[in-house]
């Protein structure tokens, strides 16, 4: 497993029910844990049997090509698929061809034609970097002012270097949002429970964009048939685009929706599994996850991944400053304590140990408190239990994850009983 973050240590914390699991880099709440080791070691040198890469960044770089290249079973696409995250640009491009339903959109390196086709969207707005911004790339906005102003910044290279010096201009959809997950062997897909994650750093949704604050599974909005269907319009299509493009892709295809009234549109595609959305989506999965993607590496994806335990809920717990300049080196309490609670796991993120052994705050992201239950109300009422136990000097927390969820699907099952 290549990574160090929620995502991986969630990924970890599963493959080790089936497997011997080493980790890289890791982090210090894999450590120490049974099943999982955690190595300096690069991943080339781990001579695994089957490599599972958490984050994009390695994927983009090429990683998975070059331990194919070396024999090695990996799950994970190449460079070539992992550019549908790695520019926005060419996933729009990838969509376009599959008649996949997406916002109206316009690619530019010159700020002048991106006003131009900014005032002729209605509103609101959104500008997206092209390239890598750790989740903080978007910009939404009702105002086309500050919309301008955004593409000037990103594009001048001030904002975010590189990824931004091409941007995506967008119009600006509503309606709920959902990620859903599917595994990809190449040409088979095979979708995990839909998941729902909260990208504001406030409560209510206000505030910048981070990596995700908190995630819930499943989401009371999308039912059975609605995930049929967009297998169907949105992920079926994609992959047999990037076949005829000559791109074998084995991995996840991580599908960012928007449910608007016209139908489903896809958002974005990601190229590995969410975070924290799979910090929620794990913990229901009644398979073994070492042999599902063992069998998508190898290009046998056979077993279809069933979801037990009702519902799951993951609480980010962030550091001060994030997500602009989030400080790091705190002292953390408490993470032991919470961890005992029925149902509650904490996944660490971004933590590291000082000279004396204290854990201590390393990144923006710093922990994520995730509890099972029978119900998304009973997952969430475990892992705020989790989060009361924590703390640290500015830890940031939302007070509302899956609070609007848990009230849908309490009314849901009433409405179901009553009938
Ligand atoms: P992305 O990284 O493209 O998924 O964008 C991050 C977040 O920005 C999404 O989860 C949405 O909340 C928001 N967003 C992106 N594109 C749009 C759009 N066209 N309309 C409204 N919101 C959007």
């Amino acid at each position: 497993m290549v990574g160090s973050g929620g995502r991986e240590h969630a990924l970890a914390l599963c493959l080790a029910r089936t497997a011997e699991v080493v980790v890289t880099p890791g982090n210090p709440g894999m450590a120490g844990t049974e099943g999982i080791t955690v190595s300096p070691e690069p991943p080339e040198a781990l001579g695994a049997d089957l490599v599972v890469i958490g984050p994009e960044q390695p994927l983009v770089d090429g990683l998975a090509d070059r331990l194919r290249a070396d024999g090695r079973l990996v799950f994970g696409p190449g460079a070539d698929g992992a550019r549908l995250e790695g520019s926005k640009a060419f996933m729009k491009e990838v969509l376009v061809e599959a008649r996949v339903p997406t916002a109206r959109h316009g690619v530019f390196d010159d700020a002048r034609d991106a006003r131009a086709f900014l005032r002729e969207l209605p509103g609101p707005w959104v500008v997206k970097t092209d390239g890598l911004a750790a989740g903080k790339g978007v910009f939404v906005t009702d105002s086309v002012a500050e919309a301008e102003a955004d593409v000037a910044a990103k594009l001048s290279g001030e904002r975010f270097g590189d990824a931004g010096r091409r941007v995506v201009v967008e119009e600006g959809l509503s309606g709920p949002e959902c990620s859903l997950l599917v595994l990809c062997d190449g040409t088979r897909i095979a979708a995990l429970a839909p998941a729902s994650d909260f990208k504001r750093i406030g409560d209510g949704d206000t505030g910048p964009n981070t990596g995700g604050m908190g995630a819930c599974s499943p989401v009371p909005v999308v039912d059975d048939r609605l995930v049929d269907r967009v297998l169907d319009e949105a992920v079926e299509p994609v992959v047999a685009t990037l076949r005829r493009r000559g791109i074998d892709y084995r991995g996840v295809l991580y599908a960012g929706l928007i449910l608007t009234a016209e139908g489903p549109k896809v958002l974005e595609y990601n190229v590995r599994f969410g975070d924290p959305e799979t910090q929620v989506v794990l913990p229901r999965l009644d398979e073994d996850l070492t042999g599902l993607l063992a069998e998508a590496a190898a290009g046998r994806l056979r077993t279809e991944p069933r979801t037990a335990r009702a519902a799951a809920v993951c609480v980010v717990l962030a550091s001060a400053g994030y997500p602009e300049d989030p400080r790091t080196g705190d002292v953390i309490d408490g993470v032991e304590v919470a961890g005992t609670l029925e149902g509650v796991t904490v996944l660490h993120a971004g933590t590291a140990l000082d000279a004396e052994g204290n854990l201590v705050t390393a990144g923006g992201r710093v922990l994520g408190v995730t509890a099972t239950g029978p119900t998304l109300g009973a997952a969430r009422d475990r892992a705020y239990a989790g989060v009361g136990r924590i703390g640290w000097p500015g830890m940031q927390v939302r007070t509302d994850i899956a609070a609007q969820a848990a009230l849908d699907e309490r009314a849901a099952r009433s409405a179901a009983g009553a009938r």
